[in-house]
């Protein structure tokens, strides 16, 4: 797109729709998103950088290449890519349980099968006597360990009150 400057006029951008069209840099947006739909067959394709940028096809490549809004676009893809792998990052505690691992992987088969008439049915409190829910406390102190093992107890138990009031609906107690 070019851009120019008239005086007293200020930035102006002469569509790539239409060169008769010489817009103010102000109310280009609007005028390129009208404009596309009265030209739908212009060979004009929109920057994958910024959505105010409408290049011919031919050019698009380019452009992108020398966006200047594509410093900016990768520095918040790296941002959010890098607060999105830390939450799939297993905390030290978990990294190091694989005793839990191994009954979470259990659970998510279950899980799998949910709706599969011909499988063998979940039960819950079966489940809960075969597998050692309460989960280890390693690397902690002897105080911690108690704080820990007191507020597993209170889990487990109201887990399995949840589990007694409404019978087979396990996990609705979250
Ligand atoms: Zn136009
Ligand atoms: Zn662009």
């Amino acid at each position: 797109m070019d851009e120019l400057h008239i005086d007293h006029y200020g930035e102006v951008i002469i569509c790539p729709y239409n060169k008769a069209h010489v817009i103010p840099a102000a109310r280009i947006q609007r005028h390129l998103f009208k404009c596309r739909r009265q030209y739908p067959n212009a060979n004009i394709d929109i920057c994958c950088f910024n959505r105010a940028h409408h290049v011919p096809q031919k050019d698009l490549q380019q452009h992108q290449k020398n966006c200047p809004d594509r410093a900016i676009i990768e520095v918040c893809k790296y941002v959010i890519e890098d607060g999105t792998a830390s939450l799939y990052n297993p905390s030290p505690m978990e990294e190091q349980d694989p005793g839990q691992q191994v009954a979470a992987a259990r659970y998510n088969e279950q899980d799998e099968n949910w709706d599969d008439m011909d499988a063998p049915r979940y039960d819950p409190e079966q489940y809960c006597k075969q597998n050692p829910v309460v989960r280890k406390t390693m690397h902690m102190t002897p105080s911690e360990k108690r704080n820990f093992r007191e507020k597993e107890r209170i889990r487990i138990a109201t887990l399995n009150k949840a589990m007694e009031s409404k019978g087979s609906a396990f996990g609705a107690s979250k």
